[in-house]
């Protein structure tokens, strides 16, 4: 049993959707298709819901979201599939301009109202896929994939409740794989305990079928995107970036935490807990092999060398009156930072100052008031966390030395060895993360057999 991720770009349009319907197609057995709201609609829907609060008119942009599907759902070729498309798109986009009611009269955007309506992007597209896909002459079945992923009902950052998501498939996707239909949903999507619809944040689609792929213990994992695997950097940044053939699931993970947007960064956790194996593969070339992620293979071929950088990071620098900083202390602020659902991206302790590298968007105001007393607290933005994942054999022993080295005068505000000997994590202006990640590549990732700064044995 299999199951096939296409991102945004990959259901843009119904080019784009003819592509996965083929894709879909030549699968052989049981197969579950998640799908990603169409390229720029979820930005599209956070967009009216900012007009919404300020008071504008959300018709335009509403009619424009609503013509985009509509046009696609016409070139389904078969008269009630095509229908009901129609039929359920324009559902869909009633309860969008009811939300966008709510969040008017309400003057601000609530989180749950906002996942309430970003929801309707992944029930638009998943519609589309399906109805695509059973125009394909593939036995397809539509579900609600708020029915099924059920989360812990937090906000905007959902986390997958696995027991009773199990409980939801069995109920709602087996009979339908039993009866060799392919099943269709949408990503990034799902309800918490109280049914209210919640999302797994941006780029969710990924860790919705790895969820999903854990849960239904599918043998395999394929996430299809718009380039042809994980590269040795965000081809956007670095433009020889080489594709990596085959990945371990930490190096993978340490990659998606330091921004590698090509994975949601918790997409790891539900694959690498039942080792089960992801391919991330290129819709646009469906024959190129792409990247498969698995467990390391120790000194094996697994172990790949890349660089990543994550921008919006907020450097949190604490201090107190008297150093050494105490355990406890320290305890109390990680259990401070985990009850407020912060993630810490890179940590580092030295004498009396504790430095935190967490997303910017985070609400720090509540620590900062219950560490004041014998504690300062800095919070400085304007920072990107930046890493490498060094293959160890080549790299490990000099790779802080190699680094450094070549980074020269590039101020470092943070370092610390995030997941091992082979990965260095670097908190720096974010005026400086491209360039730092482009010299980390050509210094040290593209080049895994040879002293990276030449002249120095
Ligand atoms: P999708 O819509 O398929 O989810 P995303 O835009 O979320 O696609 O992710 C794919 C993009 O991730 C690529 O187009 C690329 O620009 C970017 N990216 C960042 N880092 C990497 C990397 N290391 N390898 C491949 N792509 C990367
Ligand atoms: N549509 C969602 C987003 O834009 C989820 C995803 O693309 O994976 O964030
Ligand atoms: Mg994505």
């Amino acid at each position: 049993m299999r199951v096939l991720k296409f991102g945004g770009s990959s259901v843009a349009d119904s080019e784009a959707i003819g592509r996965v319907a083929a894709i879909v197609a030549r699968q052989p057995g049981a197969t579950v298709v998640v799908v990603s709201a169409l390229a720029g609609v979820t930005d599209a829907l956070l967009l009216l819901a900012d007009t919404a609060a300020a008071g504008g008119n959300c018709q335009p942009g509403l009619d424009a979201l609503l013509q985009r599907h509509d046009a696609i759902a016409a070139t389904i070729s078969h008269p009630q599939r095509r229908q009901l498309a129609e039929l359920s798109i324009s559902g869909f986009a009633d309860s969008a301009r009811t939300t966008l009611r709510a969040i008017a009269a309400d003057g601000r955007t609530h989180p749950a109202l906002l996942d309430k309506l970003v929801a309707v992007g992944e029930l638009w597209s998943s519609r589309l896929v399906d109805a695509a896909v059973s125009d394909a002459g593939v036995e397809s079945h539509w579900v609600d994939a708020r029915g099924v992923v059920k989360t812990d009902g937090r906000h905007q950052a959902a986390s997958p409740d696995f027991e009773a998501t199990v409980k939801c498939l069995d109920r709602l996707v087996r009979p339908w794989l039993a009866r060799q239909r392919v099943v269709v949903l949408g990503g990034f999507i799902g309800s918490g305990p109280d049914g209210a619809p919640t999302t797994l944040g941006r780029g969710g689609s990924d860790y919705s079928a790895t969820i999903l792929g854990a849960c239904l213990a599918a043998d395999e994992i394929q996430i299809w995107t718009d380039v042809d695997g994980v590269l040795t950097a965000d081809p956007r940044v670095v433009h020889d970036a080489q594709v990596l053939p085959v990945l371990s699931y930490e190096a993978a993970h340490t990659l998606a935490r330091f921004g590698a947007k090509i994975l949601h960064p918790r997409t790891m956790e539900p694959a690498a807990a039942r080792g089960i194996p992801v391919r991330v593969l290129n819709s646009f070339r469906p024959d190129a092999t792409g990247t498969r992620i698995g467990p390391a293979v120790i000194g094996g071929a697994a172990e790949a060398s890349a660089a990543s950088s994550r921008a919006d990071i907020a450097l949190v620098e604490i201090r107190l009156d008297h150093a050494p900083i105490e355990a406890g202390a320290i305890a109390r602020v990680f259990g401070e930072l985990h009850d407020a659902g912060i993630a810490v991206i890179l940590a580092e302790l030295c004498d009396g100052r504790l430095a935190l590298a967490v997303d910017a968007a985070a609400d720090l105001e509540p620590l900062q008031r219950r560490l004041s007393g014998h504690t300062t607290v800095q919070v400085t933005l304007g920072k990107s966390a930046v890493c490498v994942v060094a293959a160890p054999v080549a790299r490990e022993a000099r790779l802080v030395f190699d680094a450094l080295t070549l980074l020269g005068t590039t101020p470092i505000h943070l370092m610390a060895r995030p997941a091992g000997a082979a990965t260095l994590g670097l908190v720096v202006d974010t005026a400086d993360a491209l360039m730092v990640v482009k010299q980390l590549h050509d210094g040290i990732v593209a080049r895994p057999c040879s002293p990276a700064v030449q002249g120095v044995a």
